[in-house]
């Protein structure tokens, strides 16, 4: 992999992670505060909103899940082994990087 494409995928990365940061931090409160309609939730069941506090719990959850992706593939980076497969040691092709740059698979170990 060229060093272009390197850089482009950590850009990629460092950006993505900082839109799930920003993400989290607002459904933690510590952002600006989500607006909330009063006459909606006025009309939500109680079963509703505990759908919905169980659905915001798992989307946190698959954030925080992506953002520890990312942050090994920024270590991967670093260390010079981003862009291999960790199963065979093949080079990852750079399109798929592209598509998903946390891919840590080449398409061949990923189809088995
Ligand atoms: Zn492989």
């Amino acid at each position: 992999m060229d060093q272009g494409d390197l850089q482009r995928l950590r850009q990629q990365m460092l950006s993505m992670q900082q839109d799930i940061q920003e993400q989290e931090a607002e459904f933690k409160g510590d952002g600006r505060p989500v607006e909330l309609d009063q006459n909606k939730v006025g009309r939500l069941s109680r079963m509703d909103a505990m759908q919905m506090q169980q659905m915001a719990l798992e989307t946190s959850r698959r954030r925080q899940q992506h953002l520890l992706k990312i942050e090994a593939a920024l270590g991967r980076i670093e260390s010079g082994e981003y862009g291999y497969c960790l199963r065979c040691d093949e080079e990852i092709d750079v399109r798929r990087l592209f598509v998903d740059p946390t891919n840590t698979l080449c398409i061949k170990c990923a189809e088995k």
